[in-house]
């Protein structure tokens, strides 16, 4: 049995880039970069004014003054007067600073009068503007690879020039559910038998991740339905997800027929609750998880190494899984047999603090659904009072 950290080294180690395409910037969403886009121009391109108002000399803006009104530029314009001794003009945001002037004062802290702007305060040089290539200089590094194109990227890369942008392919997750017992969601389960949950789950968990879906249905518990769902999986999928079927259960046929399938194994079995049979192989550079059929366990093992998995194939330069301590919101206690990951929620007032959920263990989807993260509680017996920092993984975010 592996701890988790290592097993989490182990899934990354084979988890290798995919190959890298040109897609136009708008279709490039939820990509990762695979190459260091820089900029083509300096930004801004000029000193930029920052607010709408007057330009003007600060050595001229001491009050009471009146300064005289030479020009107006109006956006996408340039000025074409310098600003001379008791001189302004007006400007709005974006626009090049005239000549001579070294700051602005806004429009709000001024009154106009004809031809005449008078200033309601004094203003430092240097106010309301920005100099030029501030922001980025040409040819330097804006987003570097590893980017995901969050809605943030993707309009700083238009502003760079790159209205092609080079991106990880997407990967395609093939995904099969395993269990004589399952019934798909269109059924009503009929004696001894229940909905598959996890097939759907997994198939939206992996979407949300940025993944093509192959959604390869229910295998039941014999060796050659698995065989052929399996063996169609490797040849459609980088990544192939099982879930059920790896316990140590008399119809736990999935270790086995991945073996005969030519996929090995590199551990099954990790130092965790819930989801302990969890198995990780590989074929080639196809990537198999064999996560246990209870929806809990199956949902924990994807977050903890579908999702970085997915990730690094991706391209993106933090695979995670990011935990971050957050101060619990009462006093807590647990016993676990292994380090264990349990549902919580978090709540923002008065302050940050996670509050572990109520569940009923690795069957308890419904203990999960209002869950918006995972804590970390290590094996033992353990007990926290309100404040103390629990590692928490985000969820849904
Ligand atoms: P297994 O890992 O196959 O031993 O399954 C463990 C438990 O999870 C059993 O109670 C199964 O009935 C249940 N289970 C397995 N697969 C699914 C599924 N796709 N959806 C919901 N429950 C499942
Ligand atoms: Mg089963």
């Amino acid at each position: 049995m592996v701890e988790v950290a290592t097993a989490l080294e182990v899934v990354l180690s084979r988890a290798a880039p995919l190959s890298a395409e040109l897609v136009p910037l708008l279709e490039a969403s939820a990509r990762v970069l695979a190459e260091s886009a820089a900029s083509d121009i300096d930004s801004p391109p000029h000193i930029k004014v920052l607010m709408d108002g007057y330009a003007v000399r600060s050595a001229d803006a001491t009050v009471p003054v009146t300064l005289r009104v030479i020009e107006e530029v109006a956006a996408g314009r340039v000025p074409r007067l310098a600003i001379g001794p008791g001189e302004a003009t007006r400007v709005m945001t974006g626009a090049p600073i005239p000549e001579g002037a070294d700051a602005v004062i806004p429009h709000e802290e001024t009154e106009v009068a004809g031809n005449n702007v008078r200033l309601r305060r004094a203003v430092r040089a240097g106010e309301s503007i920005l100099a030029r290539g501030r922001e980025m200089r040409t040819g330097e590094v804006v987003v570097p690879a590893g980017t995901p194109l969050t809605p943030q990227a993707v309009g700083l890369l238009a502003a760079i020039g790159q209205s092609e942008v080079r991106v990880r392919r997407v990967p395609r997750v093939a995904i099969l559910a395993t269990g004589d017992e399952l019934v798909e969601a269109v059924g009503r389960p009929g004696a001894g038998q229940i909905r598959n949950s996890n097939g759907p789950m997994l198939c939206a968990l992996a979407a949300g991740a940025g993944a093509g879906i192959e959604y390869l249905g229910i295998g039941r518990d014999n060796r050659d339905c698995l065989r052929r769902l399996i063996g169609r999986g490797l040849e459609l999928a980088d990544v192939l997800i099982l879930a059920g079927g790896v316990s140590a259960g008399k119809f736990d046929l999935v270790p086995d027929v991945l073996a005969e399938v030519g996929v090995t194994a590199h551990f099954h079995r990790v130092r965790l609750k819930p989801g302990k049979p969890l198995l990780f192989g590989s074929r080639g550079e196809r990537l198999v998880f064999g996560l246990p059929g209870n929806p809990v366990s199956s949902f924990v093992g994807f977050e903890l190494f579908v999702r970085p998995a997915l990730r690094r194939i991706m391209g993106h330069a933090i695979p995670g899984p990011v935990f971050v301590p957050v101060p619990l919101a009462g006093p807590f206690a647990a016993m676990n047999d292994r380090p264990t990951y349990g549902p919580a929620r978090l709540e923002t007032s008065p302050k940050l603090q996670v509050r572990p959920a109520e569940w009923f263990g690795s069957a308890d989807l419904r203990g999960l659904l209002t869950a918006d993260a995972l804590i970390g509680l290590p094996a033992g017996a353990a007990q926290w009072q309100a404040g103390d920092p629990l590692p928490t993984l985000l969820l849904n975010s």
